[in-house]
């Protein structure tokens, strides 16, 4: 036990991600050691619910630190340093666009300034080896598939 934050500190094995892991002979399977305990001291985990440490170390297992939460609000709580949320509340881009509907690069999970987007790209354009490239590759793009068209043409009159 840690003296000064009072969390339990699991001495055992730890999974992938820091949580503390243990093997029980009960349901013969490795089981997380703060669900473990969330559950012998204070009860069920309701279905679909993550056990959160409000202290923030994913191996303490002093029940008191933990609670019962969906996964949203863990992902969400204050104490929370996960992307989705850091990005959910970036307001800004780095640039100091505002990161609001209409200004944003749609299709993607993370949220991009368009702004930025744009002008990156337009940076891409206004550099001549890159255009170049481009132009290179668009005119293999264009020969490759005028290879391709005359192949089918050439089996079709077999
Ligand atoms: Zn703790
Ligand atoms: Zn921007």
């Amino acid at each position: 036990m840690d003296s000064i934050t009072g969390c339990w500190l699991w001495p055992g094995s730890r999974a992938g991600v820091g949580y503390g892991q243990t093997y029980s002979k009960l349901i013969r399977k490795k089981v997380y050691v703060h669900r473990f305990v969330y559950e012998h001291y204070r009860g069920e985990i309701p279905e679909g619910f993550d056990v959160d440490h409000l202290c923030c170390v994913r191996h303490c297992a002093n029940p008191d630190h933990l609670r019962a939460v969906t996964h949203m609000e863990n992902v969400m709580a204050p104490h929370s340093q996960s992307t989705a949320k850091v990005n959910a509340e970036k307001t800004h881009c780095p640039q100091g666009h505002p990161l609001i509907p209409g200004n944003l690069v749609s299709g993607k999970r993370h949220r991009d300034c368009k702004t930025c987007a744009r002008e990156n790209k337009r940076r891409r354009w206004a550099d001549p080896r890159y255009r170049d490239a481009r132009e290179k590759q668009l005119l293999w793009m264009k020969q490759y598939q005028e290879r391709r068209r005359d192949a089918r043409r050439a089996m079709e009159s077999l």
